[in-house]
C-alpha cells in the first residue's frame, strides 16, 4: 500500500439513513480512508448491494477491509460448528473481494482447554483448506486471524505470526487493544509498540508492514483480558505513542478504528499520525 489509511469499522455513526451508499461518501466528506465491513452477525449483503458497493468505493477511491462473523470456532468440536465457521470465513472472503475489498479478519478459534500446539495445529489445517478454496476460486484477499483480547481465545502475536510464516494468504490483523488487552495492561509504550513492528518486520518481511492491517480501540481489561471497547480518551491505550511508532516504521496499509464513536476517533488517530514526528527535523 502507499501509505497509512484510516478506516472506521461499520459504517459511520452519523450514516443516515444506514446504508452504504451513504456510508461511502460521508467517509470521502470526513476526510478517512475507508471501512471495513462488519459481517460480525452474517453475511448478509445481497448481490446488488455488493456491485453498488464495489462501484462507489472504487469511485471513491476507498478502501474496504470485512470483518467475519463472531461466531467462528475454527476449533469446534462438533463437526456441523467447524464446517460452519470455514463456510463463514469463506463467504466473508467472497463477499468482501466482490466488493472491491483488500483483507478480511475474524477471530479464528478458542482453545477450549486444550494446549496451544494442538489447536494451532487445528487452525492451520482449516487455514489451509481455506485459502486452497479461495485460489481454486480465484478470490485473492488477505486471509487475516485477528489478535485477539482473552487468553481463552487462539491468537497472540507468536500464533499469527507462526502461521503467516507457514499459509500462503495469510498475514496477522494485528488489535493493539487486544495485545494490550490480554497481557492485563503489557504492550502499551513506545519501545513495545516499536517491538511488535520488529519483530513482524524480521519474521514476516518488510512486505508485512508495508501491507499492515491494525485494529484499534479505547479498551476496557481485567486480568483474563478484554472487557469491553472505549473511545480512546476514556482508555489507558498510549495512542499517540503508538501511532508515533506507527509512522517511525513508516508502516502502510490499514488502520481499522473500533472505538465507539467510530469516525471520531478515527481523525483523531488520523490527525495525531499526521502531526507525530513533525518536530523531528526542526529539531
Ligand atoms: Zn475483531
Amino acid at each position: 500500500m502507499e501509505k497509512l489509511n484510516f478506516l472506521t469499522a461499520g459504517m459511520p455513526n452519523l450514516t443516515n439513513p444506514r446504508k452504504y451508499e451513504n456510508a461511502l461518501p460521508e467517509l470521502v466528506k470526513l476526510g478517512l480512508d475507508g471501512m471495513e465491513l462488519e459481517f460480525v452477525r452474517g453475511v448478509t449483503m445481497n448481490p446488488a448491494t455488493q456491485k453498488e458497493v464495489k462501484r462507489l468505493s472504487s469511485e471513491l477511491n476507498l478502501i474496504l477491509t470485512a470483518h467475519a462473523p463472531y461466531y467462528i470456532n475454527l476449533n469446534a468440536q462438533e463437526k456441523p460448528k467447524y464446517h460452519a465457521s470455514i463456510t463463514r470465513i469463506l463467504e466473508t472472503a467472497r463477499v468482501c473481494h466482490i466488493c472491491g475489498g483488500y483483507s478480511i479478519t475474524f477471530h479464528a478459534a478458542y482453545y477450549m482447554g486444550e494446549d496451544k500446539e494442538t489447536v494451532y495445529k487445528k487452525v492451520k489445517i482449516a487455514l489451509e483448506d481455506i485459502v486452497s478454496v479461495l485460489k481454486k476460486e480465484g478470490v485473492e484477499i488477505w486471509i487475516r486471524p485477528e489478535l485477539t483480547g482473552k487468553n481463552s481465545q487462539w491468537g497472540d502475536l507468536d500464533e499469527l505470526i507462526q502461521i503467516s510464516k507457514e499459509v500462503e494468504m495469510v498475514l496477522p490483523c494485528v488489535d493493539f487493544s487486544h495485545l494490550h488487552a490480554r497481557t492485563a495492561g503489557a504492550w502499551n509504550t513506545y519501545d513495545e509498540f516499536c517491538r511488535v513492528f520488529e519483530k513482524i518486520g524480521n519474521e514476516l518481511g518488510d512486505f508485512a508492514l508495508k501491507n499492515f492491517h491494525a485494529h484499534i480501540a479505547g479498551i476496557e481489561y481485567g486480568l483474563k483480558g478484554e472487557k469491553k471497547h472505549l473511545n480512546l480518551e476514556e482508555s489507558d491505550l498510549d495512542y499517540k505513542n503508538l501511532m508515533k511508532a506507527f509512522k517511525d516504521f513508516d508502516v502502510k496499509g490499514v488502520i481499522v478504528c473500533e472505538s465507539p464513536n467510530i469516525e471520531e476517533d478515527a481523525i483523531f488517530m488520523q490527525k495525531i499520525y499526521k502531526e507525530s514526528g513533525v518536530f523531528k527535523n526542526a529539531s
